[in-house]
């Protein structure tokens, strides 16, 4: 999972100019020349959920989900542009051989959303796209809170939410859409800083003042684990480890941190049955993964290891601190080029 962020200025300036910057650089070709020169061997994509089609019912984090529709566009896109749909394995075979060959990418989706099972194995079926999915195995338990759902659901039936955090109450007003928005944003930031047991006390209190069962909305909203068996039998579905609770690995003690990794791919090994080889760190983002994190993944004895930010995959990467390029939310295919191309500028995410 990412925290929602908004679109740059520029964008709402060059929609209000009628085309938008991203479809001028990309008609014009100009995504193309830069990723001569800045492309990279090849790119993994960061993707979450899925949804059947655009809601205009409130989400607390739009970036979290894309339609089908537009997974279809990510995966025509690639390939028009010459990038051969991989599994993280060849990934890493490419990125290490000498010489550079066919540009590549892969599609990863964090978290282990049911949708990925609904609504995205079918179209990966129909496109034969493979995937890597990296699950947090405590929310397939049941025996750790996916606890942003709680959060939105909160407050889509109330118009303010209050919480208790640490000693310190919060009171958001959430009467109108931007407010919403920006409650939503500031309980999850001061929730994912937050100590674990400040945090889980914090959302216990607010299921018994709102009467929400945070781990009921879980089961309605994550695999289980025959879904992702039958998803890792078809050969089509990879999946990686993503911690027990989802934790922002930096914030915890070493020995805390190592038993998140290690629990979580043990956990995918005896339910699937097979070695788990690849690892995303849950945020991704600096605040959640320094040098110290990436070392332990290594040490722990992953093959790879994704953050949640970044472009391209260049010759050389660090194989566990690897860039990924985020799609979500109304993201396009002129989006993806232009993030594809490397262009520093232009790679700041859309949701960060
Ligand atoms: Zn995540």
């Amino acid at each position: 999972m990412k925290t929602s962020g908004s679109r740059k200025s520029t964008d709402r300036q060059a929609a209000a100019s009628g085309m938008g910057w991203r479809s001028m650089i990309t008609a014009l070709g100009v995504d193309r020349w830069v990723r001569r020169l800045c492309g990279g061997r090849g790119a993994i994509l960061m993707l979450h959920g899925l949804k059947e089609s655009e809601t205009a019912d409130w989400q607390g984090n739009p970036g979290l989900t894309i339609t089908g529709r537009q997974l279809t566009a990510i995966v025509e896109t690639l390939r028009s542009e010459g990038y051969e749909l991989v599994s993280l394995d060849v990934a890493l075979e490419r990125l290490a051989a000498p010489r550079a060959g066919p540009r590549f990418a892969c599609l990863t989706f964090d978290d282990g959303y049911r949708d990925n099972y609904q609504l995205l194995y079918p179209l990966l079926r129909q496109l034969a796209a493979p995937a890597t999915i990296y699950v947090t195995t405590g929310f397939i338990d049941g025996e750790a809170p996916a606890w942003w759902h709680g959060i939105e659901a909160v407050l889509q039936h109330h118009p303010t939410l209050d919480m208790s955090l640490a000693d310190r109450h919060y009171s958001f007003s959430a009467a109108t859409t931007t407010e919403r928005d920006a409650a939503f944003q500031q309980a999850c930031d001061l929730l994912r800083k937050a100590a674990p047991a400040a945090r889980a006390k914090a959302l216990s209190q607010l299921e018994q003042i709102y009467q929400i069962d945070f781990r009921s909305i879980d089961r309605e909203r994550m695999m289980t684990w025959d879904m992702i068996r039958e998803m890792a039998a078809s050969g089509l579905v990879e999946f990686g480890a993503h911690t027990v609770t989802h934790p922002a690995l930096r914030d915890l003690p070493q020995a805390e941190a190592r038993l998140e990794m290690t629990q979580s791919r043990q956990r995918l090994e005896t339910q699937l049955e097979r070695a788990i080889r690849h690892f995303a760190y849950p945020y991704g983002d600096a605040p959640a993964v320094d040098q110290a994190v990436t070392t332990l993944a290594r040490d722990c004895g992953f093959a790879s290891a994704v953050l949640a930010y970044g472009g391209p995959l260049r010759a050389g990467a660090g194989v566990h601190a690897l860039p990924r390029i985020p799609f979500g939310g109304s993201d396009t295919a002129e989006d993806l080029r232009i993030r594809l191309s490397g262009a520093r500028a232009a790679l700041a995410p859309a949701y960060e």
